[in-house]
């Protein structure tokens, strides 16, 4: 339930002064459905204009509000823009340039001889002074504009002042609050209150490290909230036999890492307790974590029940069945594979089957989670790529069994400790540093795009002596119309070089059968070439596939980049990642290509890049599509996540059902930055 004091900061925008239909709509453009949406809606810059009376050179470059007399209106000829030259109070001359105006439009607007109010960014052009473009105002006119004014991200519609005004209006609406922070906290940080630093950060005059706390400490509240809730509830204990695991492991033709061993120990120890496990699995792209996932699933098999598997798209869902389908051939299990796709006679019997225990392991996409969906019993589920179901679905995930089942999560993007913390923090972590023996790294060059014709060769040479590879097209403007076209543009120029027959072409707005088929295609050796947006990024496995070319990799993530990469190098032969980049990279491109270049440690890449970015940018946002923190950046996240952490922690020590003024004050924190996650989290708490 939302707490009463923050319906007034809830209320939809329609109930603001004059926001009618269609302003509803385009504030829908900018995310903004409800006033807090609006407060939550910081400017990107001050512009601070200068009220003066008199021009001097030293004001050029900066806005001023200047008091001019028009004394000339001069229209040269019909392609040059309009110029009225007009003198302030001291004598100095400036000219006001207009394009696209006429001088009848002069006349009425800059009369001459009549002193107006001029508001515009003063420029040098040549030797003389002059203003394009400015606002025009009588003197006992409207108030002059602030001399500080912020400037907001905008839609079509709308101008800088309304949306100042609505904001204005959001923030008038915030309620005074009792402070959730430890008092402790805000002393030795010497912050503001979050009205007072909510509307600095309007101001861009601090606030921002106070929100960013917030934020985190909302978030570490969340998370420790799922944890507790998870581990209260009495899971059941599985331990193994090994009749299963026994037997995979003996006819693997090769050993575990140390690694995988060691990681093996700590989930099945969990998973020999009665609290549910919460565990996250981290490990570079080809350390081995599917035959983990594996190991434990047989484990939950061999204790009698059943386990499920959760990818992120179909294909890694296909591609996982058929991988463990082959491992675990000679085992008696039962593996089946359901999608979103399985319609009909035969969803129903696998339902059954499923329901009654006929399945021991199910693998699919989150269409295995659905209402419709009845386990028999259900013991263990393993989430693949975790950074792509948020904190509210791992809730929905953990209700839906009787019995809470334990939970492994698993990602193959390594992520800075304090970026785990905000992300998988209600999670203990189990992490492999260790690759399967025999594995060359990847040879990784960086080329000019200008260079096409000697990729295309070498390309075509490679495909001709039976190799396979993969064209990973740019992200565009990460719009999957554009990355689209990109892709489309560049595989049909591939194909006319290479050979229509041998190249495919995936993109994420193909429909999932077309998609898989090409997929098929690909791993089954009949297309040489498959040209991709990023939808290859994750997991797919095609160890003959030994070139990857990604075009454009200046736009591309490192974290992104690095994943990419790892879809070649899966086998024992000699693997080529070209990067192609752009003419014009800036330092921090250059620096981050040079590392990716250097070190095949995902580890060591994420952290790097974590650095590299300044503040403002998220790492791996687009990479996991997931919400990024909408005040805590990178630094700030590093800064203040143990903070929060500690903080969230000493909280619900004191008050674990947030009933006491500080607790209910934290559920009013939940509330504003976590909303939904935090509505069930306040329910079931
Ligand atoms: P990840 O899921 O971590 O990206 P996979 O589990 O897909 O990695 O493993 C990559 C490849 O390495 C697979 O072909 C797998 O069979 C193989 N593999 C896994 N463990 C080992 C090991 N201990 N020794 C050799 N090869 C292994
Ligand atoms: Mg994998």
């Amino acid at each position: 339930m939302r707490p009463d004091i923050l319906n007034p900061l809830f209320a939809e925008v329609a109930a603001l002064k004059g926001v009618g239909p269609s302003q509803v709509r385009q504030l829908a453009r900018l995310k903004i459905a409800r006033a807090i949406d609006l407060a939550f809606h910081l400017p990107v810059m001050m512009i601070d204009r200068l009220a003066v009376d008199a021009l001097d050179e030293s004001l050029v470059g900066r806005p001023v509000v200047v008091p001019l007399t028009p004394a000339r209106h001069d229209r040269g000829g019909p392609r040059s823009p309009l110029r009225v030259a007009a003198v302030d109070r001291g004598g100095q001359w400036v000219d006001l340039v207009f394009f696209g105006q006429s001088a009848t439009w002069a006349q009425t607007r800059l009369p001459i001889g009549v002193e107006k109010r001029i508001i515009g960014k003063l420029d040098r052009y040549g030797q003389k002074l002059q203003i394009a473009h400015p606002d025009v105002q009588a003197l006992d006119g409207p108030a002059p504009p602030p001399e500080r004014e912020a400037v907001y991200p905008l839609t079509e519609g709308f101008t800088n002042k309304r949306m100042a005004q609505l904001v204005g209006e959001a923030l008038g609406r915030v309620p005074a609050m009792t402070e959730w922070i430890e008092p402790s906290v805000i002393a030795r940080a010497g912050w503001a209150g979050f009205a007072d630093s909510l509307a600095a950060a309007h101001r861009m005059d601090g606030g921002r490290d106070r929100l960013a706390y917030d934020e985190l400490l909302a978030n570490q509240l969340a998370l420790l909230l799922v944890r507790a809730d998870t581990r209260a509830r009495r899971g059941r204990a599985l331990a193994g036999d090994g009749r299963l695991t026994d037997r995979l492991l003996a006819g693997l033709p090769w050993n575990l890492t140390g690694a995988q061993q060691r990681v093996l120990g700590e989930i099945t120890g969990d998973m020999a307790q009665a609290q549910p496990m919460l565990r996250l699995l981290q490990g570079d792209v080809g350390s081995g974590k599917t035959l983990v996932g594996l190991v434990a699933m047989l484990t939950a098999v061999e204790a009698g029940t059943q386990a499920a598997l959760l990818a992120p798209t179909e294909i890694l869902a296909r591609q996982h069945h058929a991988t463990l389908v082959k491992q675990a051939a000679d085992l008696p299990v039962r593996i089946a594979l359901l999608t979103g796709r399985d319609k009909g006679k035969a969803r129903e019997a696998l339902l059954a089957d499923l329901a009654e225990g006929r399945i021991d392991i199910l693998i699919g996409t989150h269409a295995i989670f659905q209402d419709t969906v009845a386990y028999r019993d259900l013991g263990l589920v393993v989430v693949d790529e975790q950074h792509r179901f948020g904190v509210a679905q791992r809730l929905l995930l953990a209700s839906k069994a009787r019995v809470p089942p334990h939970v492994l999560a698993m990602t193959a993007t390594p992520i800075p400790r304090s970026l785990a913390l905000t992300r998988f923090g209600e999670m203990d972590q189990s992490i492999i540093d260790e690759r399967p023996p025999g594995r060359q790294p990847i040879d990784t060059r960086v080329m000019a795009a200008a260079r096409i014709d000697e990729v295309t060769a070498a390309l075509a040479r490679h495909l001709e002596g039976g190799g396979q590879a993969y064209y990973v097209c740019p992200l565009v403007d990460g719009t999957e119309d554009e990355d689209e076209a990109a892709a489309t543009t560049r595989a049909a120029f591939l194909k006319a070089r290479l050979g229509e027959g041998r190249v495919g072409l995936v993109h994420g707005r193909m429909k999932g059968p077309d998609k898989d088929a090409v997929m098929a295609d690909f791993a089954a050796g009949k297309l040489g070439l498959l040209v991709a947006t990023t939808v290859i990024e994750v997991g797919v496995d095609v160890p003959n596939a030994t070139l990857m070319i990604i075009e454009a990799a200046e736009r591309f993530g490192l974290a992104q980049l690095h994943q990419l990469r790892g879809r070649v190098g899966r086998g024992a032969g000699h693997s080529v990642c070209l990067l192609l980049r752009g003419d014009e990279l800036s330092e921090t491109a250059r620096a981050r290509l040079k590392l990716l270049r250097e070190t095949g440690d995902g580890f060591r890449i994420a952290e790097a890049d974590l650095k590299l970015r300044g503040p403002g940018e998220i790492l791996g946002t687009r990479q996991s599509g997931e919400e990024a923190f909408r005040f805590a950046d990178p630094v700030r996240v590093q800064q203040f996540v143990t903070m929060a952490r500690d903080d969230a922690r000493l909280l619900l020590e004191r008050d674990g059902g947030l009933a006491g003024p500080r607790g209910q004050a934290a559920r009013v924190l939940l509330y504003l930055f976590e909303r939904d996650a935090g509505v069930a989290l306040l329910r079931s708490g």
